[in-house]
């Protein structure tokens, strides 16, 4: 049966590759993106051998920043966005000023037109929208200060590229390009050029309030009223539809209807669900086909890359990567500095910004369908993506070995900054805020100087239960966490806590392993407590591990790496749902003393 199947080969050729090359990277400490990306480059038209369908590609890659941008909408609430404006908006716009204006020098370096300049500019201005999120969501930074300050940025840049694609075509004529352009490049953003531009300035900027409007009147009523509806239904497979079909159709509306972007339209989707209690369900609903595609995004940017360029056009390239890695950096840095924030702050803020991406590809198409940009132009812009998203977990690399350099400033400057507010936040709660996720992130968190005691890793259903037992009991221990929220509780309720994921080995190190007596596991994810189990085991051999699980492959997987006892939730609440309902009965016995014997004994009646 001969029939052409581009959209399959396309994505089992990407995806199948990527993993192949993400796991070869991953083999050889590098970070996996650089291989999606090397498998991009091999199935793409570039090298010898299959070709995949580029224009497919870059649509699948487009499914991965919608889901993506909802999933941090997901997080994010009306008020966490508005909370960074005052840094956010000032920064992207100086930011994007600046690297414009490096932009432009280095255009007419080269003897292209002013046009060309402020095209070019422009696209080495904004960042990519995968790039950042997925850095920022592998160092668990979404939900700290400096993470919404990242993402205020990105969504200011959106909005600024969202003016600029509308703006350039009715331009073009002015900036030397083809007057009146008949270009659909972009179609769901182009305006007719016969408006004008403050025409056109209005029209777009009534198009986006319009669209915020909508969402805001019309989809906070909607939106959780259908997921409601279909959470009652009881099936999973309808609420997983309803999750992706909202996202994917609000997204979509929002760029048809409003001209707004795709990732723009998507933000505000999982902004509107956060309202509703069922908004973690969705994000986890959402998760797997979000990894997905992200991968798609770094195969397709692969694709569009000539590996020759790098020697016909090397020192342009070097420029231009000169330029988004250095150039934007410094901008940012600056900005947030004198912003009041901290080093690291500002550090990690432009290390996340020092890239671009899709972004920058759909300008410079544009550029170059409007006759503004030469051919040259969309090269050097690809050449810098491809090299800056290389080099971006570098830029992060970096910072991470400036931290004890940053520790020792910050401590020195510590006693002023305490009279001092921190940031530019007025309300109080943000002052603590920043200073807790600035001590959060910035270097090992200080040794604990208890020995004998117990390590609680996670305080949330379990390990808070756990906690005031051991309290009660007045054993010594401590607890290891990572949510915002839930430290500030451990430290009202004055309980010695250390910040930061337990998987990581300063965190973990800082709870002092070595001298501990028990370290109790009270968080789902078995891996992460997989993980943790063996260094806690590598520390100290004689230290007691209880930890919890979910299932009998989790019981297996954590005493197979060592833990002494293992307690299975699910069992433990038949256990209380059997007392429950037997109690009062003569035959309750037999059962409890059934499960009582452990792994494995459970009546069939209770296994799942
Ligand atoms: P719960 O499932 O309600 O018992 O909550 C688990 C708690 O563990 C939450 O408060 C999480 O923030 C916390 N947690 C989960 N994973 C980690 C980790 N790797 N390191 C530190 N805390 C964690």
């Amino acid at each position: 049966m001969p029939h052409d199947t581009p959209l399959i080969a396309t994505i089992v050729a990407g995806l199948g590759l990527a993993f192949v090359f993400g796991a070869l990277a991953n083999r050889f400490r590098i970070p996996p993106l650089v291989g999606y990306l090397v498998a991009g480059v091999l199935v793409g038209p570039n090298t010898p051998g299959f070709v995949a369908d580029a224009s497919l590609a870059n649509e699948l890659a487009e499914i991965g920043v919608i889901l993506l941008m909802f999933g941090v909408g997901l997080h994010f609430s009306l008020k966490d966005l508005l909370s960074v404006r005052a840094i956010a908006v000032p920064g992207a716009i100086v930011q994007i000023g600046f690297a414009t204006l490096l932009g432009i020098g280095l255009a007419w370096m080269l003897g292209w037109s002013m046009g060309a300049g402020v095209v070019f500019g422009l696209a080495l201005s904004v960042a990519s929208t995968v790039v950042l999120l997925r850095a920022l969501q592998e160092r668990r930074l979404i939900e700290t200060e400096r993470g919404r300050i990242a993402v205020g940025w990105l969504i200011v840049e959106d909005l600024a590229m969202v003016l600029a694609l509308v703006l350039l075509p009715a331009l073009a004529g002015v900036l030397g390009g083809q007057e009146q352009a008949d270009v659909h490049s972009s179609g769901l953003l182009s305006l007719p050029a016969s408006y004008g531009i403050w025409g056109v300035v209005g029209i777009t900027l009534a198009k986006v309030a319009a669209f915020v409007v909508v969402m805001l009147v019309v989809g906070r009523r909607v939106i959780p009223w259908i997921l409601h509806y279909v959470a009652h239904t009881g099936s999973r497979e309808l609420f997983r539809l309803s999750v992706l079909a909202i996202a994917l159709g609000v997204a979509f509306g929002a760029a048809k209807l409003f001209g707004v972007s795709l990732a723009l339209g998507a933000f505000f989707a999982g902004m509107i669900m956060s309202e509703s209690e069922l908004s973690h369900r969705a994000a986890e609903e959402s998760l797997p086909l979000r990894d997905a595609f992200s991968v798609l995004f770094f195969v397709s940017v692969g694709m569009l890359f000539d590996p020759l360029s790098l020697i016909s056009n090397g020192l342009p390239i070097l420029a231009t990567l000169a330029i988004i890695v250095i150039g934007k950096s410094l901008a940012a840095f600056v900005i947030v500095v004198a912003f009041g924030y901290p080093l690291a702050t500002a550090l990690m803020i432009s290390a996340s910004l020092a890239q671009i991406g899709e972004f920058s590809f759909i300008l410079a198409e544009l550029g170059v369908g409007l006759k503004l940009l030469p051919e040259q132009g969309r090269d050097l812009i690809l050449a810098g993506a491809i090299l800056s998203i290389v080099l971006n977990p570098l830029m992060f690399l970096v910072i991470d070995w400036m931290k004890p350099w940053l520790e020792a400033r910050a401590a020195r400057t510590a006693a002023p900054a305490e009279t001092k507010p921190v940031g530019p936040a007025t309300e109080p709660g943000q002052v603590a805020s920043v200073a807790s996720t600035f001590q959060k992130e910035d270097g090992p968190p200080p040794k604990t100087t208890l020995t004998g005691h117990a390590i609680l890793i996670g305080y949330g259903r379990v390990g808070g239960l756990v906690g005031t037992a051991l309290k009660e009991a007045a054993l010594p221990f401590l607890v290891i966490e990572d949510a915002d929220k839930t430290l500030a509780k451990l430290k009202a309720d004055n309980i010695e806590t250390v910040a930061g994921n337990a998987a990581n080995a300063e965190v973990f190190a800082a709870a002092n392993p070595e001298g501990a007596r028990r370290l109790i596991l009270a968080i789902p994810n078995a891996f992460e407590a997989g993980q943790i189990v063996l260094r806690a085991r590598a520390a100290n051999p004689n230290i007691n591990v209880v930890a919890r699980a979910h299932s009998d492959a989790e019981v297996e997987h954590l005493k197979g790496l060592g833990a002494d006892t293992v307690i299975m939730g699910e069992r433990e609440i038949a256990r209380g749902i059997v007392e429950e309902v037997l109690g009062n009965h003569a035959g309750q016995k037999p059962v409890r003393d059934a499960m009582a014997e452990g792994a494995g004994a459970a009546p069939i009646a209770l296994q799942s």
